[in-house]
């Protein structure tokens, strides 16, 4: 049984496929306790992989995010697979600190300070960004082709505008869906 605190559908927000709807399962319980995080991990309904992969075929996306929480903690081969019989395309947000099975389409990894990734290649690299942070060394740990910074939180916006005009190797990464005031 997993634990699940809400399965919707919205504009990815976010990262790589910002823009692109999809549904999002969020999964409940982390790891980590970053002060910054905006999910309820008290609350969740346990659901059977067969359960989930019912409620999302209720949507239309073909995109489907598998989020948190850490998903990675929860998320099995079998849902992934599931989830392919009904012709969508998986992708995780994680903060990548947990082995993933092998048949998800697109990984974005966002790593925490404190915490020590255990991926070392991921689809795309997202990285919340604070000035007393060396955001380098997931440059240099994790290999991707798309490596994006993020406001913490939509505030340090120039701070943040001018690291990347100095660290080029980053892009912008925004959270259209909180300016647009949707999930
Ligand atoms: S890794 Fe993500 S879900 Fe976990 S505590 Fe940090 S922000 Fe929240």
């Amino acid at each position: 049984m997993r634990r699940i605190n809400e399965i919707f559908e919205s504009l990815q927000g976010e990262g790589f496929h910002t823009g692109t709807p999809a549904v999002f399962v969020r999964f409940s319980g982390c790891n980590l306790a970053c002060p910054f995080c905006d999910t309820d991990h008290r609350a969740f309904t346990t659901m059977t992989d067969e359960q989930i992969a019912a409620v999302v075929a209720q949507f239309k996306p073909e995109l489907v995010v598998l989020t948190g929480g850490e998903p990675g903690l929860q998320v099995s081969e079998r849902l992934v697979d599931l989830l392919h019989t009904e012709g969508r395309k998986v992708a995780i947000e994680t903060n990548g600190t947990c082995p993933l099975p092998a048949n998800i389409d697109w990984v974005t990894v966002s790593p925490k300070e404190g915490s020590a990734p255990v991926l070392t290649a991921a689809n795309e690299v997202k990285v919340v960004f604070q000035a007393d942070i060396d955001v380098e060394k997931w440059h240099n740990a994790i290999k991707t082709d798309h490596y994006f910074l993020q406001p913490c939180s939509c505030k340090n916006t120039s701070e943040m505008v001018a690291y990347i005009m100095a660290h080029p190797h980053w892009r912008l990464s925004l959270q259209t869906h909180k300016y647009l005031g949707i999930r």
